[in-house]
């Protein structure tokens, strides 16, 4: 079957699988890229991962992911920044071009003081990704998750961080399921995308109703996201990657990963 030429998948999304699985699975099913989650790295070092995924016909699109920078103490900030650089030396021997930056937030602590510790911790790794000419993707996540998980929520906060930290090392993964309710995403894609920040773009769905906060995604077409337009934003907006499936959920994770691996192929054909 001859490969989806922008269709990538993330490790995540097939999560019972192994990493060898996946170099095997993966290119037989037509997709083309990878995404590599650091959980997927526990058995295989990074170096000969990225190796095996090539040579299995597979491109290695990013390492998900680093950030968690917010934290009360100074001392857990240091330690969450030396961590990020040792997941930029990972990105760099996997080979992977991008590491998605999940900025975190701290649940109590003010948003505007997170995004500050956010700012403050991506400044000092900049240096660090810059050496290894390995790229940083800040992920918006939806509002649900500016609790605990980010206190980046909508692309105009990753704008933002962008045009002050100013390196054409950063920019932003577009991610649909976080930001498709944005009123303004239109707008905030056309502003990424002029100024070069569009790295990555996720894809999934929403599904009504959603039955758990992290792991109950929808494969495309399953929910109310409208896929293909927010793909003609970002298209429009000069991006030309690839666009990764990435859906956590338990009911995908139950079934048969080559037929769910089917499943996507055919939903990114008719619904991306
Ligand atoms: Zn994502």
């Amino acid at each position: 079957m001859p490969h989806l030429r922008h269709l990538a998948v993330h490790t995540a999304t097939t999560k019972p699988l192994s990493l060898a699985e996946c170099a095997d699975l993966y290119p037989a099913a037509g997709v083309g890229g990878i995404t590599v989650w650091r959980d997927a790295l526990e058995e295989t070092d990074p170096a000969t991962a990225g190796r095996q995924l090539r040579e299995a016909g597979l491109e290695v699109v990013s390492l998900c992911r680093g950030g968690f920078f917010p934290a009360p103490a100074e001392s857990e900030r240091r330690a969450a920044i030396d961590d990020n650089r040792r997941t930029i030396d990972e990105a760099a021997a996997l080979g992977a071009p991008v590491l998605v930056l999940v900025c975190g937030a701290v649940p109590g602590q003010p948003l505007s003081e997170s995004r500050q510790q956010i700012t403050d911790g991506i400044a000092a790794i900049l240096p660090h990704a810059e050496a290894n000419d390995v790229k940083l993707a800040i992920e918006p996540l939806h509002p649900m998750y500016a609790d605990d998980r980010s206190a980046i929520n909508t692309m105009a906060q990753a704008n933002e961080i962008c045009d002050q930290l100013n390196s054409p090392l950063l920019g932003i993964a577009a991610d649909v399921y976080h930001v498709w309710w944005d009123p303004d995403l239109e707008t905030q894609i056309k502003y990424a995308g002029e100024n070069g920040y569009l790295f990555a773009f996720h894809i999934c769905d929403w599904l009504t109703p959603t039955n758990h906060l992290l792991t109950d995604r929808g494969l495309m077409g399953e929910g109310c996201i409208d896929i293909k337009k927010i793909r003609s934003w970002v298209e429009a907006a000069g991006f030309q990657g690839f666009h990764e499936v990435e859906i956590f959920s338990e009911l995908w994770w139950a079934t048969d990963q080559r037929e769910y691996l089917e499943a996507i192929v055919q939903a990114y054909k008719e619904h991306c």
